[in-house]
């Protein structure tokens, strides 16, 4: 949760010549000590209702019984419990609040039903979960049927909450559909307006293609050379990070020093996530402004997780910026496709094609017999614009193949031991491989 408005796409298809955007606009929200209270009672009451219909879904299934539709579930935990002397404060509370507790629970379960069944590709999902009153996040949501508005002063108002204090960092494009108010760990608030746009935002057409190398010693290598290392803030707030999980885990539970210990974590946590976040909406914006096609290597990031690299493949954080090189080329009028990583992009020649000997992770450049000298990730970059290219060429014919884990010899060797000394801090350019022309590649 950023002091700035940070906006991310939720979904985006295409209608004629103008590309419908969803996107998320999220802004920090200062609720009295009042409202407080009030946004309490609904985070409950929605938990509330979330658990009581898992709980009621998972007994039909103990029992044999079909599987309770979206609408008995929706009369059996809201309207018919209600009435109940148990349950009858859930009429403190915004009733769209509830419904939409319930939604959650339905897409939850729709996910996992589509994950079995093979329709969901990618990660398995896990069936819904029960919502604690720890959880790190609290959240609830309103429609548009909550009448929920932005009145001209400029606040927030909320059915049965209140006037929010909102600090605007910009204006929203239309009319908002709807708007969750969340509690992050660090107890901090903030409200996530969804905004649906339709325009023609199509940037003029440039000639380059690009091939980007999601690496380990950097955090990108474009086939023009370009190496992109995580910034040294970025870096230095992550130790930070480290050291205080540390102090952390040395206090005694329970204790009131490791309860203050957890909200240093989680406000450094969040801090860290806000600024990734925001060099990469910059990496990101300028790569699709420069490019008129970009392809990036499908990771298997589910693949890698398993390895000794799973703690540098997510702090990395490259499924956040690969889909945001996505929506932004949606939006923009740019190609993007993901290459699945069926050939061996280290060490296959960019210029001959011939496949060569496997090599470690120490190996930052090698020679081709066919004469060419390749930088190893610049290489691996132009593999994969090559791969990209011919995969839209013959879209359809082609069966992609699922995705495959990262090598087990190249996760053994620590990334940092590898580092060369070119490296370069945010998106500035250098030229790494010798063959590099300066525009395309
Ligand atoms: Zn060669």
């Amino acid at each position: 949760m950023s002091t700035r408005a940070n906006v991310c796409e939720i979904d985006h298809y295409q209608n004629g010549k103008f590309v419908i955007v969803q996107l998320r606009y999220q802004f920090r929200v200062y609720p009295t000590p009042g409202q407080q209270i009030e946004l309490a009672r609904a985070f409950g009451c929605a938990r509330v209702v979330f658990n009581d219909g898992l709980r009621l879904r998972q007994q039909a299934r103990e029992q044999g019984i079909a599987y309770v539709s979206d609408g008995e579930l929706s009369r059996r935990v809201i309207t018919e419990a209600k009435a109940t002397p148990q349950r009858a404060w859930l009429g403190e509370v915004s009733a769209v609040v509830l419904q939409q507790a319930l939604a959650d629970l339905n897409t939850a379960y729709r996910n996992f039903f589509d994950s079995l069944s093979g329709k969901r590709k990618g990660r398995k999902v896990a069936p819904p979960r029960f919502r604690s009153r720890k959880d790190n996040r609290q959240a609830i949501r309103f429609t548009r049927n909550a009448r929920f508005k932005v009145l001209d002063n400029g606040r927030l108002r909320l059915p049965k909450i209140g006037d929010l204090h909102v600090r605007w960092s910009r204006t929203l494009p239309s009319d908002p559909s709807s708007v969750a108010i969340i509690k992050d760990a660090a107890g901090r608030y903030c409200a996530s307006f969804v905004v649906t746009t339709a325009e023609d935002e199509a940037l003029p057409p440039v000639a380059s293609e690009v091939g980007i190398d999601l690496g380990l010693t950097h955090f990108a290598v474009l086939c023009d050379g370009t190496k992109v290392a995580a910034p040294k803030f970025l870096r230095r707030a992550a130790r930070k990070l480290k050291r205080l999980q540390q102090a952390l885990s040395r206090k005694q539970r329970g204790s009131q020093n490791r309860r203050k210990a957890v909200i240093k974590v989680a406000r450094a946590h969040a801090r860290v996530a806000d600024t990734r976040r925001d060099w990469q909406h910059k990496l990101s914006t300028a790569i699709i402004r420069d490019n008129q096609a970009v392809y990036v290597e499908d990771l298997a990031v589910a693949g890698l997780g398993r390895t000794r690299l799973a703690r540098s493949v997510h702090d990395a954080g490259w499924a956040g910026f690969t889909s945001m090189l996505e929506y932004k080329a949606a939006r923009y009028g740019r190609t993007f496709a993901r290459v699945d990583r069926f050939f061996p992009s280290t060490r296959m020649c960019s210029d001959c094609g011939r496949i060569n000997e496997k090599m470690t992770l120490d190996v930052r450049a090698w020679d081709c017999p066919c004469g060419s000298h390749h930088d190893r990730d610049v290489n691996a970059a132009k593999n994969i614009r090559a791969a990209g290219q011919a995969d839209l060429n013959d879209r359809g014919a082609h069966v992609r193949p699922g995705p495959v884990p990262a090598a087990r010899r190249e996760a053994v060797t620590h990334p940092n031991a590898a580092c060369p000394t070119r490296s370069v801090e945010g998106i500035s350019v250098l030229q790494g491989g010798e063959d590099v022309k300066t525009t395309g590649c």
